[in-house]
């Protein structure tokens, strides 16, 4: 299994043992870092933790993470999910590594639930940079999806008075105003959120950053975008629906022909044609069992 390799640099010794090569002599290298996450590791030993018996008593608040395989699974072992809480009457509801704004605190408060944190860390810092720049009176503008549900809790904890901008053209059309804080979802692309920022300059004299980008995210991009410059081929492992996996996987593009999959089954033999060194990076929700197992279709190319 490949636990002992999450969440930290490759070592070198260790690297040798997921670098091998394929039937056909072909390389097949991992990235520095791939896969799960502090946060994401965390949360889904939160939720493990929390799993009961009875069917439904406890369920994480939408999908634990981004990757359908582990919310399978984690069914399977006693947490369901729903996606509100009017899905909810009683037992525990955990609140998931993206977070939530606080009325759902204050929802689950009301109705008598027992509400198990698992908000990421990195998550909570960009949540209360929000609420304390609103508080004194900064406009924020928080640089990321619109849609992303992190980006929701970060505007829920804004008092909802937050601008999401997610490109430069959305930057330039922010409203002038007398104080800016900028926060960033943690999953944003470093090199983007710079770009925006700088279209932001202009439109205060009193600008307050945060950059709320977690280590894990620039740690996963810049080996992967390393990687990609050295091989002939990325393959980039994530749910689709995984904002972070995706960003890797356009990162990875502009670099090589890159393949975006959830699991082996997607791997097709024609993609190996003539390639002679293959990349493998997975985005912070990816479960090692889906990495290791590309890992070993890609070895009997
Ligand atoms: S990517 Fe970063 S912020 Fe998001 S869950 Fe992982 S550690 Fe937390």
């Amino acid at each position: 299994m490949l636990y002992y390799v999450l969440d930290c640099k490759v070592p070198l010794w260790m690297q040798s043992r997921f670098f091998g090569y394929g039937d056909s002599g072909m390389e097949v290298i991992l990235a520095d870092y791939l896969g799960f996450c502090y946060g994401v590791k965390r949360a889904i030993k939160i939720a493990r933790e929390n799993a009961s018996e009875e069917d439904g008593a406890s369920c994480t608040l939408g999908p634990i993470i981004h990757n359908p395989q582990m919310v399978e699974r984690l069914k399977e072992e006693g947490v369901g999910m729903v996606e509100d809480l009017d899905g909810m009457e009683k037992g525990t509801i955990i609140i998931r590594s993206h977070g939530v704004g606080p009325q759902v605190y204050e929802a689950a408060e009301q109705k008598g639930l027992n509400l198990v944190d698992a908000t990421c860390p990195h998550v909570r810092k960009a949540q209360q940079a929000s609420k304390m720049l609103s508080e004194e009176g900064y406009q924020v503008v928080i640089v990321g999806e619109k849609e992303h549900p992190e980006v929701r809790s970060i505007f829920e904890w804004s008092a909802q008075t937050a601008v999401i901008v997610e490109t430069e053209e959305e930057a330039e059309a922010v409203e002038p105003c007398p104080r800016l804080g900028i926060v960033s979802q943690t999953t944003f692309s470093g090199s983007r959120f710079k770009e925006i920022v700088m279209k932001l300059l202009d439109k205060s004299r009193e600008i307050k950053i945060e950059r709320t980008i977690c280590t894990a995210t620039d740690q996963r991009q810049a080996a992967a975008m390393d990687l990609a410059s050295k091989v002939d081929l990325m393959l980039v492992i994530g749910g689709k629906n995984s904002a972070n996996t995706t960003r890797l996987a356009q990162l990875c593009a502009e670099k090589c022909k890159t393949y975006h999959i959830e699991t082996a089954a997607e791997l097709k033999s024609q993609w190996f044609d003539k390639i002679e060194k293959i990349g493998i990076t997975a985005g912070a929700s990816t479960p090692d069992w889906i990495i290791e197992e590309v890992h070993k279709q890609c070895q009997k190319k």
